[in-house]
């Protein structure tokens, strides 16, 4: 028996399915790492893997990376966590000030799902109106409002005229689902019918500029500008959902677009390896947060928020992520989905590649999905999917479990290379679906 079915044994004694979170479940069981350095990762059976995971896309610098280790020694020797501020999150809050020009405040929290909901709250505290939009299908954390519709089914969603506010629980309040609209990404004649029906009461219309499990295509600049302009005309804020694509650009994947979001959600690459998550914006919606106003819409804290940990291993991270670097890894993630694309031709099998930046999702579909019903996996599928991961994992390489991967600053193109080979013998190894055939 290997030393990680032994630990699944025990793990499935005392956390429910053997895993604290979702994402490592795996059959027959999760990997269990030691050891992570720059892209590679040992588990603990010894096998080593080149990583595209990357934590979910929040290592921008792979494992370990020798000046994030040595800034967070030494912040540890002084102490990990104070009942007050520190300069490090002073640096890190001026850091990212500078660096995305609609941000004019920012405050910390401990993850990307605490980031979005604080977004949420201050909309409603600025606007003093419940509703959100959001794109169905689309991941913003566990927030009862914010994961509406993000695991909707055919069975569930409703007309595409007007989708349905689907639960991820059981025993999700109505309340909750009535103050979510839920609208088709990338399709603005319909998300227009559906909000102007909705046009004083949403606080906030919230967007991921590439939505992973909407098919992890960008939005449309034009979507991006009507969504902006119907906010303008009806009194909302307008929201983006940075957490995963901040990696993207130098300032977000907001830089590419003309228009300005009142408040940005930010996570993953920002802590450096740590916990984090940030919401940032406008002074005057920030202000909302000022304790040392006569009004406070908005009291917020936690205790771990901002803590120098995260603060230091986050900004020597961004330093360390610079124009030039952001840019040579948007330069090898074009190089990724060159080379898969043609893996993908090679193999005959007829599959897609998405993304953008440094990041990548491979399709089993032969027609790229651009928006959430054309992505959706049916169980038959999914199926395919899963094998082709798992052939990626028995080759060598850890992947997201969409056959999605991220790319680290510690990558270069041979680790590319030796993945879309892999990828390319995985779909070769694959049963063509029945319309293929
Ligand atoms: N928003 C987006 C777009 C995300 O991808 C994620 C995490 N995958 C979250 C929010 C939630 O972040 P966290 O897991 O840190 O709570």
């Amino acid at each position: 028996m290997s030393q990680s079915q032994k630990l699944y044994e025990r793990a499935t004694k005392v956390m429910p399915g053997g895993i604290s979170r979702n994402t490592v479940y795996r059959k027959p069981h999760p990997l269990y790492s030691v050891e992570g350095k720059g892209c590679r990762v040992t588990d603990i059976d010894g096998n080593v893997r080149i990583d595209f995971s990357n934590n979910m896309a929040s290592l921008i610098h792979g494992h370990a990376h020798p000046k994030i280790v040595e800034a967070v020694n030494q912040q540890m020797r002084r102490g990990s966590a104070f009942a007050t501020a520190t300069e490090a999150e002073v640096q890190f809050a001026e850091l990212l000030c500078d660096r995305i020009p609609s941000v004019d405040k920012i405050r910390f929290v401990n993850s990307g799902t605490e980031a979005v909901m604080a977004c949420i709250k201050a909309s409603r505290a600025f606007t003093g109106r419940s509703k959100l939009v959001k794109v169905e299908g689309a991941y913003h954390g566990s927030y009862d409002y914010a994961e509406v519709s993000q695991t909707a089914k055919p069975e569930n969603w409703g007309d595409e005229n007007q989708p349905t506010s689907v639960p991820v629980v059981s025993g999700t309040p109505a309340g909750a689902l009535d103050d979510v609209i839920v609208i088709p990404f990338n399709d603005w004649p319909r998300t227009q019918a559906i909000l102007d029906n909705h046009a004083s009461d949403v606080a906030c219309i919230l967007i991921d500029p590439l939505p992973h499990r909407v098919g992890f295509s960008a939005a449309s600049p034009e979507f991006v500008r009507n969504l902006y302009q119907w906010t303008r005309r009806n009194g909302a804020l307008f929201v983006f959902d940075e957490v995963i694509t901040f990696r993207n650009e130098y300032s977000g994947m907001q830089s590419n677009y003309d228009e300005r979001p009142d408040l940005t959600a930010l996570g993953k690459v920002i802590g450096g390896g740590f916990p984090v998550g940030a919401f940032a914006g406008r002074q005057e919606i920030m202000d909302i947060l000022d304790p040392g106003k006569d009004q406070l819409p908005m009291p917020h804290s936690g205790t771990f928020s901002a803590n120098p940990i995260t603060m230091t291993a986050g900004r020597v991270a961004m330093e360390l992520f610079d124009r030039e670097a952001v840019s040579k890894m948007n330069q090898l993630g074009d190089y990724a989905r060159s080379q898969i694309g043609q893996a993908i031709s090679n193999s005959g099998f007829p599959a897609s590649i998405a993304g953008a930046g440094s990041m990548f999702r491979v399709h089993l579909k032969p027609e790229l999905p651009v928006e959430y019903r054309a992505c959706y996996s049916a169980p038959a599928e999914l199926r395919l999917v899963r094998a082709l991961v798992d052939h990626l994992f028995d080759s060598g390489f850890m992947l997201i479990n969409t056959c999605s991967g991220t790319l680290s600053t510690a990558m270069t193109e041979n680790e590319i290379d030796a993945l879309a080979e892999s990828i390319e013998s995985g779909l070769k190894k694959l049963e063509l679906p029945v319309a293929a055939k």
